[in-house]
């Protein structure tokens, strides 16, 4: 195989979509398995369609899903990717190419004509081509006129010329042959009136001087695929291999949109998904490696990684799948690494003031019942700071008569117990249960209470444990107080 260099080529709309994620994602893992390299293009040839900040944003994105890119080359100054509006030139140069070899023409036709020409006939199930023979354009308006228009500078456009009679076939990796006639395929506008090259003809021009080996992008861009492929050939280029990923789409099997919930990536970033539980969803969605397990590292990914294995049918986005994914990373993701994604949280509940060690401490006791980091200050707000609020309800139904004297007789237990850990808190417990006579819920129920005023939570003791005991005793102390006080009828 030759050297493998990919691109990733988004148009920069504000944001990394999902499917743009994949797409990078796709291309990175087939690069990587190949020793190969890839680059990142902004197709910016929509000046209409300029926003600020969206290329940072983009690779910003990119960047926090572990996708960088093998060439920084210096455009307008500054050392970032390839930028297709600081290449307007190389484009003009090869519509012209085009032209002198006869594969593209010159058409005049104004917005009007072609919304007349474009409007459907009652019962028309396409929209009409555009026909080279009846428009207004070089042949139908014959050299002198046309020498006429341009040196009077009407606005022209340039087009690809398709004749009927082609067969254009390419091969896609995923999909196999695919055999288009020149019927089907519109005569492509290459340049604009505002001298602005399209889509087709700067994407394909840079696909063949950065020398791409392989284009892998979503399905969406496959009816434009026999374009470039004439494209190719008629420059005399050799062609790249094409691979057309998947459609996404949302649980009810249609498309994902804008308007159907979050797509954009950063917005996952910021509810709090582990990088790399959100890179290992993505990478699912139209491959899995083996077929029997779903959890994968990135190196695991770039080992298996194989674009015939990827699936012609259209990948489900699935919220649950997501979620349920996150949560196997909190098992296996560092603490340290759950303590940063805690911070910004922590700090904005205003608790910035506990240090790694024990905000870890209080992480590995609740992880598995938390589904973000940021929902720590919520859920065990307790370990941070006094208790704010105490679940009246469930301690009216669990505060049981003796449980007074049981509490004031573990405060003294507790008093003396200089290891303070779940095992010593746990068989104080335990030995004044039997001693008692007594069942452990009796004790285990009033501890929670008086120690976090809640009725859920991580286990009584190793709450506990991390809480201290000093914090603990002055809970219990308190919360008597409170109770004599009649704070809780
Ligand atoms: N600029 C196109 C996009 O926004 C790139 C399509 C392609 O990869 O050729 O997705």
């Amino acid at each position: 195989m030759k050297d493998v260099r990919v691109r990733f080529a988004p148009s920069p709309t504000g944001y990394l979509h999902v499917g743009g994620l994949r797409t990078a994602l796709y291309n990175y893992l087939f690069a990587k398995h190949f020793g190969g390299k890839m680059i990142l293009r902004i197709e910016d040839t929509d000046q209409s369609r300029f926003v600020e900040g969206a290329v940072d944003n983009l690779i910003n994105s990119l960047r926090w899903a572990g996708i960088e890119f093998d060439e920084s080359p210096e455009v307008g100054g500054k050392f970032g990717p390839y930028v297709q509006s600081e290449r307007f030139e190389l484009y003009r140069k090869h519509a012209q190419i085009l032209l002198d070899k006869g594969h593209a023409y010159y058409a005049f036709d104004t917005p009007e004509e072609l919304l007349a020409m474009r409007t459907q006939k009652p019962g028309a199930v396409v929209a009409p081509k555009y026909d080279r023979l009846v428009m207004k354009n070089q042949y139908t308006l014959g050299a002198i006129e046309t020498k006429r228009l341009m040196d009077m500078k009407a606005p022209y456009v340039i087009r690809l010329r398709i004749p009927p009679d082609a067969e254009i076939t390419f091969t896609d990796i995923i999909r196999g042959d695919i055999t288009v006639l020149g019927w089907d395929v519109d005569d492509q506008i290459l340049l604009k009136s505002d001298g602005y090259p399209t889509y087709h003809l700067a994407n394909v021009v840079d696909d063949h001087f950065m020398e791409i080996s392989h284009i892998i992008r979503g399905e969406e861009w496959l009816p434009s695929t026999p374009k470039h492929a004439f494209l190719y050939d008629a420059f005399g280029w050799e062609r790249p291999e094409f691979a057309h990923l998947p459609l996404l789409l949302n649980t009810s099997k249609q498309k994902l949109s804008k308007r159907q919930g979050d797509v954009a990536v950063e917005d996952f970033r910021a509810k709090g998904y582990f990088r790399s539980a959100f890179v290992n969803f993505i990478a699912l969605l139209g491959f899995n490696p083996t077929g029997d397990r779903e959890i994968y590292t990135i190196e695991e990914l770039i080992e298996y990684f194989d674009l015939s294995k990827v699936n012609k049918s259209g990948a489900v986005f699935d919220l649950t799948k997501l979620e349920w994914m996150n949560t196997q990373y909190i098992k296996i993701v560092p603490t340290s690494e759950l303590v940063e994604l805690a911070r910004p949280a922590l700090e904005s509940a205003g608790f910035g003031g506990f240090d790694d060690e024990y905000v870890g401490r209080v992480i590995n006791l609740v992880k598995e019942r938390i589904h973000f980091m940021n929902e720590l200050p919520d859920f065990v707000p307790y370990m941070f700071g006094d208790i704010k609020e105490f679940e009246i309800e469930y301690i009216k139904k669990r505060w049981e008569e003796n449980s007074k004297e049981i509490a004031l007789d573990l405060i003294e237990i507790y008093k003396k117990d200089d290891v303070f850990n779940h095992d010593s808190l746990y068989g104080a417990a335990k030995a004044y249960a039997e001693e008692k006579g007594i069942k452990l819920g009796p004790i285990t129920h009033p501890l929670r209470i008086m120690t976090t005023g809640k009725s859920v939570g991580a286990g009584a003791f190793e709450t506990m444990e991390v809480l201290g005991k000093e914090t603990c005793i002055q809970r219990m102390e308190k919360f008597i107080e409170l109770w004599d006080s009649g704070t809780f009828i």
